[in-house]
């Protein structure tokens, strides 16, 4: 695992950070409220809702899309490290180049044709999800005040709505994850440090595509930093 150099300077504070944790205090849910009913509101999903091929964003159009194959790989654990089954993981990127499929993104980098950069899948029996796609690029922030270390940004709905955790995953030996703003924002090293996965060259195909892997941790003293935690 790559940790960010301890000698690499302290990056601008991310201007965004404030908009990404909650500024109210957590609503309790109570008898009131009812945390049945908010279930019973949630979206429901199952295997039949998810194709296979949503897990791989390289076949979503005609053509196979620009930039280095690899795949991410890994496991969804609660605090106790087993493993939570049919959880809906969700990833979206940016495509080799930096650049979203969306219409607010104004880098001047390249669109690709065929790749939009969105994919789920849901997680068997072991926890286990992967994921085919490419490496995304790295991108400066909309105010072109510093650039974003290559990320997948990760959603998890849990067993419930008011589980949702979404977080983002770095790759190792990145030059730009001590500058990175958005890393930079969780404030413990440790928590960092889980967020950048591990190149697994023991997945990796030879004659297809680079492996990394990342496990995301629900709850408990290893978890998985998330947007929106405190
Ligand atoms: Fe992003």
């Amino acid at each position: 695992m790559t940790a960010p150099p301890s000698s690499a300077p302290d990056p601008v504070p991310y201007r965004g950070a404030p908009e990404r944790h909650p500024r109210r205090p957590h609503h309790p849910l109570t008898a009131a409220t009812d945390p049945e009913a908010v279930e019973l509101t949630a979206p429901v999903f199952g295997p039949a809702d998810v194709d296979a091929l949503d897990a791989d964003l390289t076949r979503q159009h005609p053509g196979a899309p620009l930039g280095e194959r690899i795949t991410v790989a890994g496991r969804v654990l609660d605090r106790a490290g087993r493993p939570v089954r049919g959880q809906l993981v969700e990833i979206w990127q940016a495509n080799a180049s930096g650049r979203y499929a969306h219409r607010r993104d104004r880098h001047p980098a390249p669109l690709d044709p065929h790749f939009t950069g969105v994919g789920r899948c849901l997680t068997d029996d072991h926890g286990r999800y992967a994921f085919t796609t490419v490496k995304p690029g790295a991108y400066p922030l909309p105010d072109e005040s510093a650039w974003r270390a290559a990320h997948i940004h990760f959603s998890l709905f849990g067993t419930a709505l008011t589980q949702r955790l979404i977080t983002q995953m770095y790759f190792p030996g990145d030059p730009l994850l001590p500058y990175d703003q958005v890393l930079a924002s969780v404030p413990a090293a440790a928590d960092r440090h889980r967020l950048i996965a591990t190149f697994d060259h023991q997945l990796s195909d030879p004659g297809d595509a680079l492996a990394y892997r990342w496990d995301v941790v629900l709850d408990g003293p290893a978890a998985t930093r998330t947007e929106g935690s405190r």
